[in-house]
């Protein structure tokens, strides 16, 4: 069937302050078979499932904050008023995927084993503290630091990340699972890890529909925050073989099989284009700017994807997979100076 808009916020910028692609709202996708699609996609800009199920509905993923997912819910009103949420899946442990959690403490929540795992590593505390940093670096105009404020305060403004509580998943698995809701099952595989540790997608056979997270992004640059990249690819060879008529994305409109393909070719021209450059020894911020900046990154189609820099942190994911020095630490320090990189990868683009 056609998409059809249920509810829609009715706002024509999206949250970056660009021009909507598309509608805000709750579309129904299949019968009974929802997404709550944000355009374009972006930072925090995530899809979300419902399924109804009879008398019963399968929430699939949350908000990155208490506010937005409120109204997502007053939104599906309409659906949630003969079905209540019962159930919730999350895909993987990104906030922006599981911190509307806590408005669920009532229901089963299921994830797989690492993806629990890692939901509890990430406290929001600490982007409330990058939060309010953004805005004191924009002040400091020495080196990049106003430039990285700036980069991380459009990031993150939209959210607010005040009184939220992570909420662990109550119920994983490892591997694949069959939820029965109703008497319909919901089949969820780990694909991960990949993008995150514990990635997984979720396909409703009955009704051809595949909920991927964010091992599928459209319109937008994918990411590789654990890797390995070869675990995204295969996941998203996963999809295609599950030949489903509805593919939801994790961010983006809905995805074709072309737009499945089409990532895993971003993927192939990642890794044949940064190998050479690795191996020669540069490092992963001036190899990706040199990736972004040839021709044949500007002639493909992966140029017009939104947040193009990504590639700087799947770039330290495959050199950390080819044992090469990212120049990189950890902790917040690193963190910071890890999106530092990726703000000049991005003002090298003349974002
Ligand atoms: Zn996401």
């Amino acid at each position: 069937m056609t998409p059809r808009l249920i509810a829609g916020t009715g706002r024509h910028r999206t949250r970056m302050g660009d021009a909507a692609l598309f509608a805000e709202g709750l579309h129904e996708v299949a019968p009974d078979t929802f997404a709550w699609m944000v355009p374009n996609g972006s930072w925090g800009e995530t899809n979300l499932g419902l399924v109804r199920c009879g008398d019963q509905s399968v929430l699939i993923d949350t908000c990155w904050d208490l506010h937005f997912m409120r109204e997502v819910l007053q939104h599906a009103e309409p659906v949630l008023r003969h079905a209540p949420i019962r159930h919730l899946i999350n895909t993987h442990a990104d906030g922006d995927h599981c911190w509307g959690n806590q408005l669920f403490a009532h229901v089963p929540i299921t994830a797989s084993r690492a993806s629990a795992a890692q939901i509890r590593q990430h406290p929001p505390l600490q982007l409330r503290a990058l939060q309010l940093g953004a805005t004191l670096m924009q002040r400091v105009p020495i080196g990049q630091v106003d430039a990285l404020g700036r980069y991380m305060g459009d990031m993150l403004r939209p959210y607010r990340f005040k009184g939220v509580k992570v909420l662990a998943p109550n119920r994983t698995f490892s591997g694949e699972t069959t939820l029965d809701v109703g008497g319909e099952p919901f089949e969820l595989t780990e694909v991960g890890p990949g993008h995150t540790d514990g990635d997984c997608i979720v396909h409703l056979p009955q009704r051809g529909v595949v909920y991927t997270g964010d091992i599928l992004f459209v319109g937008v640059t994918p990411v590789a925050w654990a890797g390995p990249v070869s675990g995204i690819v295969a996941a998203l060879e996963r999809v295609l073989a599950l030949r489903p008529e509805v593919i939801v994305p994790g961010h983006g409109w809905l995805a074709t099989p072309a737009d499945v393909q089409l990532q895993i070719d971003y993927w192939d021209w990642v890794q044949s284009s940064l190998q050479p450059l690795a191996r020669a020894g540069m490092a992963p911020w001036h190899a990706s700017r040199t990736c972004l900046g040839s021709a044949a990154f500007r002639g493909s189609p992966f140029a017009k994807w939104l947040a193009p820099e990504r590639l700087f942190t799947s770039a330290c994911t495959l050199y950390r997979e080819w044992g090469l020095e990212t120049g990189t630490r950890g902790g917040p320090i690193g963190a910071l100076d890890h999106f530092r990189r990726q703000a000049t990868v991005a003002q090298g683009l003349g974002a």
